[in-house]
């Protein structure tokens, strides 16, 4: 991938809807069970609500019971990252876009195998295409 993505505030305001801008740019999280994508069952990609990079992919998508979008792996290593997030008095680790820097959701190590990790993404800040 090349260069990161920088975008104004004006560019963030106009791109992302209020809800979307909560989540991507102040790290918030939707409530469980209220986006658009945990209970979505049909083939395609998730793309980054605020660029457009394929974050994930149906094909490690599955039903964790928590009301977000939960993925076994990212579509390609590189198109998002982790930071520590120390914001509760539980250490999280926290999923960015590598390009644009939206805050997605979070990352956890009790996913299913191959990689038993489950990322715990906001439906906000995915846009899903149909294969
Ligand atoms: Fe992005």
């Amino acid at each position: 991938m090349g260069k990161p993505l920088e975008l104004t505030e004006e560019e963030w305001r106009r791109r992302l809807t209020p809800e979307e801008y909560d989540i991507a740019r102040r790290k918030g999280t939707e409530p469980a069970f209220t986006g658009q994508h945990w209970d979505r069952h049909e083939a395609g990609a998730y793309r980054c609500a605020g660029c457009g990079t394929p974050l994930f992919s149906s094909e490690t998508k599955f039903d964790s019971g928590t009301g977000w979008p939960s993925f076994w792996a990212p579509a390609a290593p590189e198109n998002v990252r982790t930071e520590a997030d120390l914001s509760l008095a539980r250490k999280r680790t926290e999923v960015l876009c590598s390009n644009c820097g939206a805050h997605l959701g979070h990352l956890f190590e009790d996913g299913p195998q191959p990689t038993g990790q489950r990322y715990c993404i906001n439906s906000a800040v995915l846009k899903f295409e149909k294969m």
